[in-house]
């Protein structure tokens, strides 16, 4: 569809869109209330009907194995509303202010396995190199093998040529970076994101944070979160303090701030006293625990990854009985899952999503090259889609590039990773 028919469309629909939107909102929304099956309805509480007639709507066409959808993107400045008004099977709702999300099919039971429109969320890398280093060293198992030496930076135009080409369903872009100060346009990035209707994260060390960066992560971001390194807790500690004080005391706002921590059988001394910490209430400011499979790529590449099913039952556990917020990465959703079941906690699995990447997510480096995550970047080095050498938008190959659509449709990658063996023993 061209820009005038998408727009001439736009006009035409925009009215029946704020219909079916306001229809799958009380349908849908409103039973899983009753239900009681949402995990948080307060996160819906300013998502009214009403609230969707100053929305911007944007209307696609695509057609994915003989089968032609018309898709709606309703944004406004609370919430993206995404739904397949042709089979009326892909349904999604993303709160801007709290980061809940929600995507069910033709019933709030079923689970799409992957969103032929576009990606929900993508990782982008902005900078290589100029890493700051913590405690006097660079990560030690680094998977994207930076150092402090100065690499490649994304620039600002470029940033907004890649996300520009998405459909506008994106709702969350993760910007990949080393120190919050080694990309100059990151903040000029993230401004930019939230004026386009989109969520910007990041992940940081704190090692390079100063107070203007601490001003422009917890005014624009929705979420960060803070790498927690074996002999630095200190440094994380209080960078979570830091950020979630700042946002609260001088924006007025609940800025989600969250741990991530590398997990494997390798490094379950540093996690269970981390999580001692935070059960005695020496890490103040922190939402969440994410725990991050670690990968044999780039630094860590012959390091033994393996995790046992022993260890992930056993840090899990812990949180449950001490009341900790934790999370996964979706590396780790399978084994997670599984688990879940043992306990007898499966009403849980509604949280967990397994490996997403090119069908929820997907992976863009700083040369703009498309994977479909970051930790497969060396094996589709061929056939990766390049979006900043010529005109290719990721709008126009996501559903019919081979490269994706093979990682998509391999038969692993639903239950476990199709490249790295993760699964718990
Ligand atoms: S392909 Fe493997 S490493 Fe990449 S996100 Fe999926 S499970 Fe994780």
């Amino acid at each position: 569809m061209t820009a005038e028919e998408a727009t001439e469309a736009s006009k035409k629909m925009s009215e029946e869109i704020r219909l079916v939107v306001e229809r799958c909102f009380n349908e849908y929304v409103r039973q899983s209330f009753d239900a009681k099956s949402m995990p948080d309805p307060k996160a819906y509480a300013n998502f009214t009907p009403a609230s969707v007639k100053d929305a911007r709507i944007q209307i696609y066409r695509r057609e994915v194995d003989g089968v032609v959808s018309e898709w709606a993107v309703v944004d406004t400045d609370t919430h993206k509303f995404v739904i397949n008004t042709s089979q009326l099977d892909y349904f999604q709702i993303f709160n801007k202010t709290t980061g809940f999300n929600v995507r069910m099919g033709k019933t709030f039971e079923d689970d799409p396995s992957w969103c032929p429109l576009g990606p929900e969320i993508a990782d982008i890398e902005v900078v290589t190199g100029s890493c700051p280093k913590v405690n006097s060293e660079n990560c030690r198992w680094c998977y994207k093998n930076n150092t402090s030496a100065a690499g490649k930076v994304m620039t600002l135009e470029q940033f907004k040529k890649i996300v520009m080409g998405f459909p506008r369903n994106l709702s969350q872009v993760a910007l990949g970076i080393t120190g919050v100060k080694s990309n100059p346009y990151l903040a000029d990035m993230l401004k930019w994101l939230r004026e386009y209707g989109i969520v910007g994260n990041l992940t940081l060390t704190g090692a390079d944070l100063d107070d203007e960066m601490t001003d422009v992560l917890c005014q624009y971001c929705g979420a960060c979160a803070v790498s927690c390194y074996d002999k630095a807790k200190d440094l994380c500690y209080n960078t979570i303090k830091k950020l979630h004080d700042t946002a609260r005391e001088k924006f007025k706002r609940n800025m989600s701030v969250n741990m991530h921590i590398v997990i494997a059988d390798f490094s379950m001394t540093h996690i269970m006293d981390v999580l001692n910490d935070i059960k005695d209430g020496k890490v103040p400011g922190l939402k969440s625990v994410v725990m991050l499979h670690a990968k044999p790529v780039g630094r860590a590449k012959n390091l033994d990854c393996s995790l046992s099913k022993e260890n992930l039952t056993k840090v899990m556990k812990f949180c449950l009985d001490n009341d900790i917020s934790f999370g996964f990465d979706s590396c780790n959703g399978h084994n997670v899952q599984d688990i879940l079941v043992e306990m007898g906690k499966s009403h849980l699995c509604t949280s967990i999503e397994p490996c997403e990447s090119a069908r929820i997510s997907i992976y863009c480096n700083v040369e703009g090259k498309i994977t479909p995550c970051s930790f497969v970047e060396h094996v589709f080095e061929d056939s990766a889609i390049d979006l900043l050498n010529g005109n290719t938008k990721l709008m126009d190959v996501w559903a019919t590039d081979k490269m994706l659509n093979g990682f998509r449709k391999c038969n692993k990658c639903s239950t476990s990773c199709p490249i790295y063996a993760l699964d718990c023993k």
